[in-house]
Parts: C-alpha cells; sequence; structure tokens
C-alpha cells in the first residue's frame, strides 16, 4: 500500500508526511508518539475542582452555549456543563462549528484542561451510545512533530495503515512487514509480534501493555546497533603497523623521574596500550579518564617506548596552549635523551620549512612532534610514525576528524610527492604501515557503553589519583554572597597562598565581543584587588603571549588569572586552586565540568563558584555544584537532552535511540546475550 491510497491523504497532505521523513507505510509506522494524554478515568464534575490537567472524561449535559465574535477574526464559544453534582464553565476559542454541532440539552463525554475553574479548549463528543463513551474515553497517542498535521490525523493514517496491514493474510503480511528479531530470541524472551507493539505503541489499550511494547522495541534498537557494532569489530585492523618491542626496564627509568608513582588504573592502561604496540595489527584505543585524572603520562609512557625503537610520535592537541604545555613536559622528560621534541603549530610554521629543507627528519627518526591541527596538514615532514596520540579527541572538528579517519585507514605517507623531493631514494618510507592510535578524552563515557557501542575501539579507564579532594562548588546568584566570596578569595590567596582563575562566558561566537568582555573583568578585578597580580589570557592575545602569562601564571607570579574559556581544556596547574565562573548559566555542563577540572589537580583543598548573570535560581546549575562525577554530570545532561547534543553523534558514534534509554544497562545485558 502506498501512502496516498490511506483515506484523507491528498497531496497537500502527503507533502506534509514528507518534510517528517514519512515516505511509505513503514515510516509512518515508526513515527513514535511522544506522550499519550489518558482519558480513561471517569470523573464528575465536582471532582474537577482537584485536577489541572485533562487525564479523564465527564459525562454532562450542555446548557446556555453562545457564541461570541471579537473584533479581528477572533471568535469564541462558552457553555456550561452540568452532571448531579454540579456544573462547570467551558470555553472554546476559535471553533465555530461548536455551535452548529451542539445544542443546548444535548449530552456530552469531554475531557480538557482546567485553567482557573474553567475548562479551556475541551475535546467533546456527542453521546448516543455506549460505543462513544468507550472511542472517547481512551488513551490517545500524542505526536511530537506534526509539520501542520495535527496530531489526531497522524493517528488517524496509522490507524489505516495497521487495518490495512492486520487485513492482509499473515504470509503476505510478513513480507511487507518484517519482523526485526531473529525467531529464537522472540521466543525465548516472549515478545509480542513487532507489528503488534507497534499497534499498543500508537493505540494503547492500558499503559501496561504498552511497557510491554516499548520494551521490545527498545530491545530491537539496541540489538540492531550492536549487530552492526559486532559486524564492524570483524572488518578493522586490516593493514600492518609498527610493531613496538617494548622494554620493561626503559618503562622503569622513566617513571623514576616523576615525582609521583603511576596509579593502578594508570598502570593498567599503560600495560593495555603496551600490548597493543607489541602486535602488528594497529592500535585503537580509547583512553577515558575524568578532568585531572592523569592521562599525559600515559601518553608520554608509550611514547618514550616507540622512540626508544626509533618510530617517531605525533601529538596532537585541540588548542595551541596545551600544545605548548604539553611540548614544555615532554621536553622535561627526554631532554636528557637523544629523543628530539618539537612543537608544530600554525605559529611556528618557521620550523616546518626548516624540517623540509634540512630534512632533520631523516637524521633522527624517533622524534616526538606536539601541535594543533596544522600538523595534520604537514604530513609530508614525517617518516615512520609509530604512535599518533590525539589528546581531548572530542574537541577536533568534524574536517579534522575526518582527516584523522583518514590516517588511521590509509596511514601517513604521502610518498609519492615526497619521492620527488628526496635525493636518496633507498631512505624507508615507512610505505604503508599504520601508526597505533591513541585517543584520549575526559568526555565522561560509562564503562558498560563504552565497550558496547564503541565495540570496534578498545577503551582504557583512568581512576582519579587518590588523596584529591572533592571540589567544593557553590552557586552564587546574589551580589552580596559574590561580595562576601572575594573578600574570601583575598584572604585566601593572602593566608594560604591560593591561586585563582575567573572565566568569562563566551559571547555569541564573537572572540572580539568575548575579548572586550574578558578585558573588564581584569580592569574590574584589578580594583577589587589593587594589592595583586592579575593576569589576562584570551584568543587574541598572541600566542607567544599567552604561553608566557600561562607560565608565569604556573610559576606563582599572579595569583589571578583572568580567562575566556580558552582555559577549558587541558591546562594544569596544580597551584590554582580556586575557579570562579561568570554567567555560568551560559555554559553547558560537560563544559562547566571542564573548566572545574582546572582545579582540584593536587591534594590541596579546591573551590569553584558558579556566578549567574541573571541571579535567577537554576536546579541545573545547582545539580552540578553537588556533584564532582563527571559520569553524573553527563547522565544529568543526557536525561535533559539525549545522547547526541551531549556526546555530539558524529564524535561519539552514540546512537540516538528512539524508544530504547542508551543508559539502560539492563537492557544492553539483556541484549548482548544474543549478540554472537
Ligand atoms: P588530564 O587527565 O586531565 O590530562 P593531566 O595528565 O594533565 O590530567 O594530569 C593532571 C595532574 O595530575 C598533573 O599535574 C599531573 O602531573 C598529575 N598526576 C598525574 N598522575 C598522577 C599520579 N599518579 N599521582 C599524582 N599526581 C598525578
Ligand atoms: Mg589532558
Amino acid at each position: 500500500m502506498k501512502l496516498r491510497e490511506i483515506k484523507g491523504v491528498g497531496p497537500a497532505v502527503l507533502k506534509k508526511l514528507e518534510k517528517l521523513s514519512i515516505f511509505s507505510i513503514h515510516d509512518l509506522l515508526f513515527h513514535y508518539p511522544s506522550r499519550y494524554v489518558d482519558r480513561t478515568r471517569y470523573l464528575k464534575i465536582f471532582d474537577l475542582k482537584f485536577i489541572e490537567d485533562d487525564s479523564y472524561h465527564c459525562i454532562a449535559r450542555i446548557k446556555n452555549l453562545k457564541r461570541i465574535r471579537l473584533r479581528g477574526r477572533r471568535d469564541f464559544t462558552t457553555a456550561t456543563l452540568e452532571d448531579d453534582t454540579g456544573y462547570v464553565s467551558v470555553a472554546w476559542f476559535n471553533n465555530p462549528y461548536i455551535v452548529v454541532q451542539y445544542s443546548e440539552g444535548d449530552e456530552v463525554i469531554f475531557s480538557g484542561k482546567i485553567v482557573k475553574g474553567k475548562v479551556s479548549n475541551p475535546k467533546i463528543k456527542k453521546v448516543d451510545s455506549e460505543d462513544d463513551i468507550k472511542q472517547f474515553a481512551k488513551i490517545e497517542a500524542i505526536y511530537p512533530e506534526t509539520r501542520g498535521l495535527k496530531s489526531y490525523q497522524l493517528n488517524q493514517f496509522i490507524y489505516f495503515a495497521l487495518k490495512y496491514l492486520y487485513a492482509l493474510p499473515e504470509k503476505e503480511r510478513t513480507k511487507v512487514f518484517k519482523e526485526g528479531l531473529p525467531k529464537p530470541v522472540i521466543k525465548k524472551e516472549r515478545f509480542i509480534s513487532k507489528l503488534e507493539a507497534l499497534k499498543i505503541l500508537h493505540f494503547p489499550q492500558n499503559l501496561e501493555t504498552l511497557d510491554d511494547a516499548r520494551d521490545r522495541l527498545g530491545f530491537e534498537e539496541i540489538y540492531t546497533i550492536l549487530k552492526k557494532v559486532e559486524k564492524r569489530k570483524k572488518t578493522v585492523k586490516t593493514k600492518p603497523a609498527h610493531k613496538v618491542t617494548v622494554n620493561s626496564t626503559a618503562h622503569d627509568v622513566l617513571q623514576e623521574k616523576l615525582s609521583f608513582e603511576l596509579t593502578s588504573s594508570q598502570q593498567q592502561s599503560v600495560q593495555d596500550i603496551f600490548a597493543d604496540l607489541g602486535k602488528q595489527v594497529p592500535m585503537h584505543r580509547l583512553l577515558n579518564g575524568d578532568v585531572g585524572s592523569g592521562k599525559t603520562i600515559v601518553a608520554a609512557s608509550a611514547a618514550w617506548q616507540v622512540a626508544n625503537n626509533g618510530l617517531q610520535t605525533i601529538i596532537l592537541a585541540p588548542t595551541g596552549v596545551l600544545a605548548k604545555q604539553h611540548y614544555l613536559g615532554f621536553k622535561k622528560l627526554f631532554d636528557e635523551y637523544d629523543i628530539p621534541v618539537h612543537l608544530i603549530t600554525s605559529d611556528t610554521r618557521k620550523d616546518i620549512e626548516r624540517f623540509k629543507t634540512e630534512n632533520l627528519h631523516d637524521a633522527n627518526t624517533n622524534d616526538i612532534f606536539i601541535g594543533t591541527h596544522a600538523l595534520l596538514y604537514h604530513l609530508e615532514i614525517f617518516r615512520k610514525i609509530g604512535l599518533l596520540v590525539i589528546d581531548e579527541q572530542h574537541k577536533f572538528g568534524v574536517k579534522q576528524r575526518e582527516l584523522l579517519g583518514n590516517i588511521q585507514k590509509e596511514g601517513l605517507t604521502q610518498e609519492e610527492s615526497h619521492v620527488e623531493k628526496v635525493s636518496e631514494p633507498k631512505i624507508d618510507l615507512a610505505s604503508a604501515k599504520l601508526p597505533h592510535i591513541l585517543s584520549m578524552s575526559a568526555t565522561p563515557i560509562p564503562r558498560s557503553l563504552a565497550l558496547t557501542f564503541f565495540g570496534d575501539i578498545d577503551v582504557s579507564f583512568l581512576e582519579k589519583p587518590e588523596g584529591r579532594k572533592k571540589i567544593i562548588t557553590k552557586v552564587l546568584n546574589d551580589e552580596t554572597l559574590k561580595l562576601k566570596m572575594y573578600e574570601w578569595l583575598r584572604h585566601e590567596i593572602n593566608t594560604n597562598k591560593a591561586q585563582a582563575y575567573v572565566v568569562c562566558p563566551l559571547i555569541e561566537d564573537s572572540e572580539k565581543l568575548t575579548a572586550k568582555s574578558a578585558t573588564e573583568e581584569f580592569h574590574r578585578l584589578q580594583e577589587i584587588y589593587p594589592e595583586f597580580k592579575i593576569g589576562l589570557l584570551h584568543g587574541r592575545i598572541k600566542s607567544t603571549e599567552k604561553d608566557l602569562i600561562l607560565q608565569q601564571f604556573k610559576d606563582g607570579e599572579f595569583q589571578v588569572l583572568v580567562s575566556t574559556s580558552v582555559i577549558e581544556v587541558g591546562i594544569d596547574n596544580p597551584n590554582a586552586t580556586v575557579m570562579l565562573i561568570e554567567s555560568a548559566e551560559k555554559f553547558g555542563l560537560a563544559q562547566l565540568h571542564q573548566i572545574r577540572g582546572r582545579v582540584g589537580r593536587s591534594d590541596k583543598q579546591s573551590f569553584c563558584f558558579l556566578m549567574t548573570s541573571d541571579g535567577s535560581y537554576s536546579p541545573r546549575l545547582e545539580y552540578f555544584a553537588s556533584t564532582n562525577d563527571g559520569f553524573k554530570v553527563a547522565e544529568y545532561d543526557l536525561h535533559q537532552r539525549g545522547p547526541g547534543e551531549v556526546y555530539g553523534e558524529v564524535q561519539s558514534g552514540l546512537p540516538d535511540l528512539k524508544i530504547a534509554n542508551i543508559l539502560d544497562l539492563e537492557m544492553i545485558k539483556r541484549v548482548k546475550k544474543y549478540i554472537k
């Protein structure tokens, strides 16, 4: 059957359906309702005093029916409805047909929201028989997106489609409408048929069977995805990678240079990575750990082994500031060995030119290159890339992820263009070998989810080092509280040598305005704290200067750093213990969590204050203040906004499910039993 064969679907309606991406009967059946109005409950008019919503039906007689025409094209109809317990006034707006269809004395069944004691725009039907009551007093599906169609129209179309399918002989029906689950699964789980589930979803008789139907359809959603992941898992890892021989003595040497011991989860992650590096298939591992959990040293441990094998490492960071921080850190670690560390950002283009002319890369093959995505556009300077580390992977744009995807599939070689330039053709061009890839991210992905939905990526998880105290977080939506906090901070700086970040919000994607607001905040704070040295950091400051400011902040040369959200990712100054966030309501929770993560990076007590610009109470911010747990923050966001928005669908690969809840671990477990 075609859509246009449905009663009431003409060319105009067909267009509207297309706007909803409904092109077939099948699409129509899978246009799910978002909620239901349950009108099964029978109430007397007296009871209406106690409710507000429209989840009921009443039976009454019409009195005083009146249509009033207002100015413009507005139209207004009122009536009194009466039963043996009392009466209630009702009003319809712009529904001139009521007076045509009904007259005083009619017995009717109705339901509608109660606004100020009156029933507003009620749904109403004449009662001529028992059947009228049955048809009215039901659970009605409400569709969220209608694009000019009415919710009940969609429901009607679906009714016709289902009727048509049920009228087909069974053999034919199963041909037109396929089951999505294998027979044994259906049997084992005692599922109703998919068509039956859809029927219930659109026309539920009661709320219990509705749960069964949702369970059936949600199960299939997850099943379909896990099947796909399983298939992907079997097809990746085709081309070979450089085999890295891991030397555990060398590993110990590096650890001894550190001022701390690796945590057990860091050790576990290092071991996971070492095992992968030793294989000839490329590693594709995600290192997932909350802000401050110590991902950098794990990457450095891997790079160290790769360098000892005479191979190169590339470390990609989303911002120049973070690349510089890594550069300094790695240099400090590796300077005494013969491992050259280079920084490549868009500001160091000169260095790239130098690499090209001096062919430095040919002399040393164990270099570590650290940079921003600028690096991705100069792949020809690399030789034998053993390892590619992508820090804060979620921060890279779509285009860069595409480039990274290519590297993952094709490797880094740009041999053709290179061969012409190189005089000695016998150089090992590292031919078609793929680099091992380590992505790092603080995006809180629950362990079970990651393992399930990134089936083709291996994941290592980091717990925070012990001894870290909870970052005390408070929402300040009141000027006097804010002033008190400023006084408290003065004391904290004077007596405890505290350092503080003050983060100003981004303004409508305008770097100029954002920089301006940060500058203003900087001057304002200078007036409040004339005795302190205050730094300023924003996107319009030259990058050499940025580096200097961050370094000075790290060295304790100033007490307060006013910044835009450029410090959001990766910046590490363990001595900073106070974070003030201005107009906190403008940030997403995940972003706030990242920003808050700039403090609490040592065993000192840290604080985070969220200032709101309008002083309003925000349950979202209060929730954020109540927990330090990145997972919980993400989960809260998930329930509010859905996985697509929280994780970014492209980046995370987390599917947007229509029925199943992505955090429903029980369901995932149940489905997994059947995936092979
Ligand atoms: P992130 O996971 O956010 O990238 P970093 O790698 O920047 O975290 O580490 C955060 C801070 O914790 C750094 O100052 C780092 O030196 C420190 N650190 C890392 N590992 C440990 C550890 N095992 N014990 C104590 N401090 C550590
Ligand atoms: Mg980091």
